[in-house]
């Protein structure tokens, strides 16, 4: 690449042969040099070019979204109903038919707005970043900030952000089949491929939206946005997500058969009502309309979803972004968790705290010191640079190999200092400074030739160097068991036995190693790693718990969840850390190799029954979320590497890392935990679980509700009796009630005592035998008071048309009381925070008491709705009877509870 600075340019060429110029070449044209374009460069890029994006897909327009919420098997049916009631000539009827789709339509609509809103602003929290180079300095961007010129860094797992001309590539497999079709990853190299070359061969390039599989590269990014060979076929990557969960589909599925039903039952109660009871059909027929109407729960699907998204913005700001909403439901079910340990059980920031040299008889060095701060002292000082010492030397060249083969860097802000890179290897260079080594002076004397990049599938990283004598030398760090393996495993024994006295310490174990190559290669390679190197020693790094992670594996035992550390690291290591964590008394490790020894049978009950797996390949996750699952486990499973992938898509919830996870695992995730923490997830499971049974109180709430007035007018004709309630009012309650009580139960807050109880079992109906024993008993209940308090009415003289206003206020009153019951299904609602309710509770609340003030009292109202002005005594009484219905069901639930019947837990 030409190393001097181009003139300023702010228009780049236009070529489609990119693939085909030498990259020196492209470097020119695109007036880039090997320190990257400065700020100010890319800023004026930008304005001319455009931001790298793609155009979003369409929204859909709003009278578009309107229209589609009558797109609904129960819409429908009362849009039937409303005509069925015009025809009859019941006007009245007919409008309040036609109000209650039109409230819940706008309902729907509105809310469905809002939950699509949020859903993308929380979209904008996971927007892809990318590595680039400007100004010498590498840094992160908004892959949109992007323009021509741009020196990127790939490495597995990234999602290529625009297209790139490979200046660099080493082991480098981009999967194109997003482009291509192609389901083989293709091998990139830096050379030009020829100029006729299809999409597909042309190994310099990298697109904008396929994956880099393996390896790692750099490359010039050459166009942008529309203007990439994605852009230019115009296939978008959407992202958007319908909102459709099993859940809303089973509530969909229930409504349809419903209809059915209620049709059916229609249709014999009118037959009844006309042929045995000999109501005139017109009457007949439109109190069976308002009664099918009525008992239809219209609103269910809307407010389910409502209560979807509030969900998803309460997971969002516990740090867990739900890129598919069905993971909302199945969070609340998790009963199993499988965590990474390094950054998500433990902090991931790491400090050097011992070394063990290879010479001088294994001496172990204490080192002192806090996080990064290059303060610090190693117990024994090496003397010197060109000390002969045998520990002297040693512990030089242990020191230098952990400098230089290595991509960290160390920066202080506000004296605060920070690792840029890799933590450990951020702490192998706070180490350096500590024995007096310049990172600057070693990495400028020892220029780095080439590396091979570590890879959590062979545990090392090694480079390449050419040292000041013009020697070549190779340095290799990583997982010490393999280390020692290339130096020929050194010591008989006393190693593993150095390795194990860190590792039951907790210390994150890293093995060194060099050996000196008589030629240098072009490239490094893996027949390079085979043998023939000089053990140097190990170095110990404390990574502590966070400490918020012990109080949520403390509370998933509460609640039922089992966690699981699945980590590459060292056995002994990861099983302190386990002790540490309080993951279990005496922490059951089993490693990769063992895993890898049995049969899927075998691994079933060794999956149950183990807490730790250490020395894990993802191959291995795969195996065990399976052995899990087939116990019927519900599986939340963490990962971060592109190796990840497959497990994280296997599990019921994949859970990707923020910070430190690729683009490969989120794009197969269907959680991204912004702060990488376990206590995140047990949030968000706490959440889901909120969610679920959120959801489930509406149903408590609504079915009862519909179910109370309705059998009240089914048991009128039945018995041949005056009817307690006019159509008109049966629609008016479904009115007032549907869009305002039961919505307000999406806002309910998390029940205290939730992560008290085991998790749901994946296959359990909405419905546990005690609600449904609930809504029998609460039906039955609503149906007895409406008919005790219209015959007392009409006993006490009083004319029809007040007796049906006292029952439908009654029922309305009823519905009140019954809410702030079923806010809590698992403990009593008498206490404070109960009485107060959320706003939105209260809200409704008063929306409802407003609409039945009308109904009561307006002139207006009166007249369309036959309704009478209650006197202030038989108001006192109605409110009474809410009272004393919430004392019994209160004390049912006690008794229930008493007698053994229902565990909480069962509610
Ligand atoms: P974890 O589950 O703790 O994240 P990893 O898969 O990242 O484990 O790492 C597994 C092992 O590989 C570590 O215990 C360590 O020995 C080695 N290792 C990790 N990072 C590096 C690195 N940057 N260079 C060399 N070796 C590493
Ligand atoms: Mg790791």
């Amino acid at each position: 690449m030409p190393d001097a600075a181009f003139p300023r340019m702010t228009s780049v060429p236009e070529t489609a042969h990119w693939h085909a110029i030498p990259h020196e070449e492209v470097a020119g044209r695109l007036g880039v040099t090997s320190a990257g374009l400065t700020p100010e460069e890319a800023q004026a890029r930008l304005a001319t070019h455009g931001p790298n994006a793609l155009p979003e897909p369409p929204g859909r327009p709003p009278l578009v979204r309107f229209l589609a919420q009558f797109n609904n098997a129960l819409i429908t049916f009362l849009l039937a109903g409303a005509a069925a009631a015009l025809a009859l000539g019941h006007v009245v009827d007919a409008g309040v038919i036609v109000a209650v789709v039109l409230v819940n339509a706008l309902v729907g609509f509105i809310q469905e707005g809002k939950a699509e809103q949020a859903l993308r602003a929380i979209r904008n929290m996971i927007a892809p970043h990318a590595n680039v180079v400007r100004a010498s300095r590498r840094r992160s961007v908004h892959a949109r900030d992007l323009v021509p010129g741009d020196l990127v860094l790939l490495e597995a797992g990234d999602r290529v952000p625009a297209d790139t001309r490979l200046i660099r590539a080493r082991g480098m497999l981009v999967d194109e089949a997003l482009l291509t079709g192609e389901s083989v990853a293709a091998a990139k190299n830096e050379a030009p491929a020829p100029v006729e070359a299809a999409l597909g061969d042309r190994h310099s390039m990298a697109f904008s939206g396929t994956t880099v599989a393996a390896g790692q590269g750099a490359g010039i990014v050459v166009s942008t946005g529309t203007h990439t060979q994605i852009g230019r076929i115009g296939r978008l990557i959407a992202d958007v997500e319908p909102l459709a969960t099993p859940l809303l589909r089973q509530v969909d599925a229930f409504a349809r058969r419903f209809t059915w039903v209620a049709l059916a039952g229609a249709a014999a109660l009118f037959a009844f009502a006309v042929a045995v009871r000999g109501y005139g059909w017109s009457e007949a027929l439109i109190a069976v309309v308002a009664l099918a109407v009525g008992v239809v729960p219209e609103g269910l699907p809307a407010v389910i979803t409502i209560t979807l998204a509030v969900g998803v913005r309460r997971m969002a700001r516990q740090h867990a972004v739900i890129r598919q909403l069905p993971a909302v439901e199945t969070l609340g079910a998790t009963s199993v968790i499988c965590s990474d340990k390094t950054g998500t059980l433990t902090r991931n920031e790491m400090t050097a705290r011992r070394l063990v040299l290879a010479k001088a008889g294994l001496a172990e060095i204490a080192v002192s010191g806090i996080g990064y701060d290059p303060q610090g002292a190693l117990g024994w000082q090496p003397p010197g640079e060109d000390a002969r010492g045998d520990p002297a030397e040693a512990a030089a060249l242990l020191l230098r190999c952990g400098l230089l083969c290595n991509d960290a860097h160390l920066h202080a802000e506000n004296g605060v200092w920070r690792a840029e890179g890799d933590p450990m290897e951020g702490a192998l260079v706070a180490l350096a400074l500590k024995a007096g080594l310049s990172p600057e002076a070693e990495r400028g004397a020892f220029t780095r030739l080439d590396e091979i990049p570590f890879d959590a599938a062979y545990r090392f990283m090694a480079s390449l160097h050419r040292d000041p004598q013009g020697e070549a030398v190779v340095f290799v760090k990583g997982a010490p068991e393999d280390v020692l393996k290339l130096s020929g495993a050194p010591g008989g024994g006393v190693w593993e036995a150095a390795i194990a006295r860190a590792a039951a310490a907790g210390e994150r174990v890293l093995g060194f190693a060099m050996k000196r190559l008589a030629v240098a290669p072009q490239r490094l390679s893996f027949d390079d790693m085979r043998e023939g190197f000089d053990f140097l020693g190990l170095v110990g790094f404390i990574d502590p718990p966070r400490p918020e992670a012990v109080a949520a594996i403390a509370e998933c035992r509460s609640a039922g969840i089992g966690v699981k550390m699945i980590t590459g690291d060292h056995a002994a290591t990861a099983g302190a850390i386990a002790r540490q964590l309080g993951l279990a008394e005496n922490p059951v490790v089993v490693t990769g190799a063992e895993v890898d020894a049995v049969s899927d049978e075998v691994l079933v009950d060794m999956a149950a029954s183990t807490s730790v797996f250490a020395r894990t390949s993802p191959e291995n996750k795969l195996r065990i979320v399976r052995a899990l699952q087939s116990t019927g486990a519900v599986v939340a499973m963490t990962g971060d590497g592109v190796n990840d992938a497959p497990s994280l898509r296997q599990a019921d919830v994949g859970i990707a890392m923020g910070r430190k996870g690729t683009e490969a695992a989120k794009q197969a995730a269907e959680v991204v935990l912004l702060d990488d923490n376990f206590a995140s997830i047990v949030a968000a499971v706490k959440e889901g679980r909120t969610v679920y049974d959120n959801i489930r109180k509406m149903i408590a709430w609504t079915l009862p509700t519909n179910g109370g007035e309705v059998l009240a007018v089914i048991g009128a004709i039945l018995l041949g009796l005056t009817m307690p309630m006019s159509p008109a009012q049966i629609l008016w309650i479904n009115l007032i009630l549907s869009a305002t009580l039961g919505l307000a139960l999406a806002f309910e807050p998390t029940e205290p005592g939730i992560m008290e109880r085991p998790p749901r079992p994946a296959r359990a109906g909405l419905l546990t035998p005690f609600m449904l024993w609930r809504v029998v008993l609460v039906s039955v209940l609503f149906t007895l008071v409406s008919f005790g308090m219209f015959f007392q009415s009409l006993w006490r003289g009083q004319e029809v048309e007040m007796a049906r206003t006292l029952v439908v206020n009654t029922l309305v009153v009823m519905e009140i009381f019954y809410l702030f019951n079923v806010r809590f299904l698992h403990m009593s609602s008498i206490t404070w925070r109960g009485a107060l309710g959320t706003p939105a509770v209260l809200l409704a609340l008063v929306a409802v008491v407003a609409g039945q003030f009308a109904f009561t009292y307006l002139p207006l109202m009166q007249a369309i709705f036959d309704t009478r002005p209650v006197a202030l005594v038989d108001g006192v009484m109605i409110i009474a009877i809410g009272v004393a219905l919430m004392a019994v069901l209160e004390g049912e639930k006690m008794l229930l509870r008493r007698l053994g019947i229902f565990t909480a837990s069962q509610m």
